[in-house]
């Protein structure tokens, strides 16, 4: 049978395989398709986000934080629509409680608007609260679902 020299479809290593037509792109064994199949849509997400492999992406989860995506230096949440709304609201809590109400005398704390507040603060959007690197938003749409990558360091 002839063969090319051409790429596993999953993790990028180099394979000898027989000419194939079309979708039916090659792999190197089972074990790498059925990592690629058990792979988060979170994981091959970001894979696609850093134009890496998925294993090599599967590597770079956070060991304390599956959202978080370590690559040398740089971090990166990765997260959906409702997952960074709710990142945006506890980040926003943890502003007032820390740096608003911190100085305000404690009798009076119970007046504190915090609801007009956080209203105010979301008009400079999620990426304001989420990216403290450069603010931006990176959004990429796997298998139906949108992820939302901020980078946080
Ligand atoms: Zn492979």
């Amino acid at each position: 049978m002839n063969t090319q020299e051409t790429e596993c479809r999953y993790c990028d290593a180099s394979i000898e395989a027989p000419f194939v037509n079309g979708d039916d792109e090659p792999f190197c064994n089972e074990d790498c398709s059925t990592s690629f199949e058990n792979a988060d849509d979170r994981v091959k997400a970001f894979a696609s986000f850093e134009g890496c492999s998925v294993q090599d992406a599967e590597g770079y989860v956070s060991s304390y934080d599956e959202q978080t995506f370590d690559i040398g230096n740089r971090s990166y949440l990765c997260v959906t629509d409702s997952e960074a709304d709710e990142l945006w609201d506890a980040d926003l809590e943890n502003y007032i409680e820390e740096c608003i109400l911190h100085e305000l005398p404690e009798q009076y704390r119970q007046y504190f608007d915090s609801e007009g507040w956080k209203d105010d603060a979301r008009m400079d959007g999620r990426a304001h609260s989420l990216n403290r690197y450069d603010g931006g938003e990176e959004e990429i749409e796997y298998n139906g679902t949108d992820f939302y990558i901020y980078r946080t360091n």
